[in-house]
């Protein structure tokens, strides 16, 4: 491949040109230091603005102020799945989860095994492919939160209101759609995402939370466990993932320059619209989401038989369009269209799917 290709991997996903370019610039030395940041001590002057600054993008961007802790972490967002419950889960009180895709399901099952749980709704029946209505959420008043997934990365819905709780607290999986659009991040007690798939690269996991939240931590967890001693040493507890946040300063500094998150949603909202366009106007293509709940993030649909789905991504990845294939459980297409994906990336693929569809229905 002399080029690069139009990327719609689900995550890790593309990230934005200039981000790349500007990394290769300085790979071998940062800003006159004569060394890599691969090659930094997480200890050194250098480093630690690197974190400070991350941080304060971070904050500037989502809007949620000093109110708030920004922590970069590992063990991807599955990590947190276990970490949640191990901070608020006390004995007596239960975590409630809203169960809308797979990873909302893996959420659930962790917590599970490590405190008292709470089915605020399950969309399985309808195989996932709604978000639930506001009335539809059961949410015990003495929860010790409610746990949402605000993007379902595999099946392609998305929340598009943040549930109304009455004072409990809301924890969020935002991994694939995090700083994707103008959200009162200051709504939610916690949220988190692997940097994959809107941030940056594998390997850190981003973690926004409330200082109130924070002193409901118990001392007694592991000092790895606990969000309290990872904020109060400024994710420096032990080494961080140095790179990858170097990566995610670059992204946020890119976002930031593209308008912040007014721009990235009208950009989004543009992507997503030239693909479920096609998807409306052609029977041969069927959405798997329902209209109202349809992700801007992650595109799914079917095609009428599975030898003609093989042959759209054979084809598809032949003009430079890769990474289309559903996942094994969905089936179909998925086309993930995160920030960082072009427009033009789209108009390519809505292109190439009216002319699929002409010549073969
Ligand atoms: C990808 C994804 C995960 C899993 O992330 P890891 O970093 O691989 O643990 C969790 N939740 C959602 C919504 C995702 O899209």
């Amino acid at each position: 491949m002399e080029k690069r290709v139009f990327n719609f991997n689900p995550g890790p996903a593309t990230l934005p040109l200039p981000v790349l370019e500007h990394a290769q610039a300085e790979l071998l030395n940062y800003q006159n230091t004569g060394m890599s940041v691969m090659e930094m001590s997480h200890r050194s002057k250098d480093f630690e603005e690197i974190v400070f600054n991350t941080e304060a993008l971070f904050k500037e961007i989502s809007g949620v102020g000093d109110d708030y802790r920004i922590l970069f972490l590992q063990g991807g967002a599955s990590q947190q799945f276990a970490l949640i419950p191990l901070n608020f889960l006390s004995p007596g009180k239960r975590g409630a989860y809203a169960i809308t895709g797979n990873f909302a399901k893996k959420a659930y099952e962790e917590a599970q095994k490590i405190g008292e749980t709470h089915v605020a709704v399950n969309t399985a029946d309808n195989k996932y492919t709604k978000i639930p209505r506001q009335e539809e959420l059961d949410i015990p008043a003495d929860a010790a939160y409610l746990h949402i997934t605000t993007n379902n990365t595999v099946y392609g819905t998305q929340w598009h209101y943040i549930p109304e709780t009455n004072g409990v607290p809301l924890v969020a999986d935002m991994s694939s759609d995090i700083l994707s659009r103008p959200l009162d991040y200051k709504k939610f007690a916690l949220f988190y995402a692997g940097a994959q798939k809107n941030l940056g690269p594998a390997g850190v996991v981003v973690v926004g939370i409330s200082k109130k939240m924070l002193e409901k931590v118990p001392d007694t967890l592991p000092a790895i466990f606990n969000y309290n001693t990872l904020a109060k040493k400024n994710s420096l507890y032990n080494t961080p993932p140095t790179f990858g946040i170097y990566m995610l300063q670059l992204v946020l500094q890119w976002l930031k320059a593209q308008g912040g998150l007014e721009a990235m949603a009208k950009h989004n909202q543009e992507k997503a619209a030239l693909i479920y366009e096609v998807i409306d106007r052609y029977d041969f293509y069927k959405g798997y989401a329902e209209k109202k709940s349809r992700s801007l993030m992650n595109v799914t649909f079917r095609l009428p038989a599975e030898e003609l789905e093989q042959k759209f991504v054979q084809e598809a990845a032949e003009i430079g369009l890769v990474g289309l294939k559903g996942y094994r459980t969905v089936g179909g297409i998925r086309a993930s269209i995160y920030n960082a994906m072009s427009r033009k990336g789209c108009e390519t693929l809505a292109s190439f799917m009216e002319d699929f569809a002409k010549k073969h229905s």
